[in-house]
């Protein structure tokens, strides 16, 4: 009786939170500009020349009533509530802009921007997509979008046409959390994709896992057969960052290099790195 009690309480703060959160993520919505929203960069680096060629951005909710939120408790409820259409198009005017500004500085780099499902199946994506990169004035070869192995969940013929058609654009595409899925793999082959991000989980086991170590090389190679670029994520110390260079990994991001860092952190890593 009393665990059920201790439930009910849980179930209630879980609610309530929820309600405050969606609250205000409508409020961001629906503004003109987008107070609360955040975004980070984390820089990825060249495994074999240890520049920076890449950041990811990664987007953090500030809400008034609750402080910081991480993308894991509210890009979910944005995709159940759609609201992740509009939002999504402040994330992406965001860190257009912040690429834009790097390479105007001279920097040679490209920015990762995460797409959910629902976005890439909402109404006109790709053309929106192609007037945001006119109107920011950016090249469309510098910008990698992360997809993920659920978007087989949805209409995968229809994703599949829209990737096509931004990958036209110049625009490269990436299969996020490569391994984690549950898809066949034979119909993540034929996705129109050009890289593929090995899954944090296979970087972790490196040292401790002996079959992460064959499965993350075969992972290399296999994606170096289909000229994926491969990029493995979550590397947090030197040892498997050497056995990524040692399997010819292309590129790597992680705590080892750098956590997320905003604009001016990241301009300064930069900097630092790539002089
Ligand atoms: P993701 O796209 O796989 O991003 C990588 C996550 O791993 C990030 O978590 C990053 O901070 C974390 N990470 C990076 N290096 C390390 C490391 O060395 N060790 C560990 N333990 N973690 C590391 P974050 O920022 O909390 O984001 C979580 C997920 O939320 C992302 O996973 C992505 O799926 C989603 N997300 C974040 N921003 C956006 C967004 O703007 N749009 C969409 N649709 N999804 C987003
Ligand atoms: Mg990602
Ligand atoms: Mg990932």
């Amino acid at each position: 009786l009393i665990n059920y009690a201790f439930f009910d309480k849980d179930m209630q703060l879980q609610i309530e939170r929820e309600k405050i959160l969606l609250d205000e993520l409508v409020q961001l919505s629906e503004s003109a500009g987008d107070d609360g929203l955040v975004v980070d960069y984390q820089p990825v680096l060249d495994l074999k020349t240890d520049q920076v060629v890449s950041f990811e951005a990664l987007s953090r909710f500030k809400s008034k009533r609750l402080g910081l939120v991480s993308p894991l408790e509210f890009i979910p409820l944005l995709e159940r509530t759609k609201l992740i259409v509009p939002i999504g198009e402040k994330i992406l005017s965001r860190s257009l802009k912040f690429l834009k500004h790097l390479n105007n500085l001279g920097y040679d780099v490209s920015m990762s921007i995460n797409i959910s499902a629902i976005q890439l199946l909402s109404q006109d994506f790709a053309t929106r997509v192609i007037q945001k990169m006119n109107d920011v004035g950016v090249d469309p070869t510098k910008i990698w979008f992360e997809i993920t192995e659920s978007i087989f969940s949805n209409n995968y013929q229809r994703i599949n046409q829209i990737l096509g058609e931004i990958i036209k654009q110049g625009v490269k595409v990436t299969i996020d959390d490569f391994g984690t899925g549950y898809s066949s793999l034979h119909r993540v082959l034929e996705l129109n994709t050009n890289g593929i991000k090995i899954d944090r989980a296979f970087i972790d086991g490196l040292e401790k896992i002996s079959e992460d170590i064959a499965i993350t090389k075969d992972i290399v190679s296999l994606g170096h057969k289909l000229n994926y670029l491969v990029v493995a994520e979550g590397i947090e110390n030197e040892t498997q960052q050497q056995y990524l260079k040692a399997y010819n990994c292309d590129r790597g991001q992680g705590y080892f290099f750098s956590r997320p860092l905003s604009q001016e952190k990241a301009l300064e890593f930069l900097h630092n790195k790539n002089k």
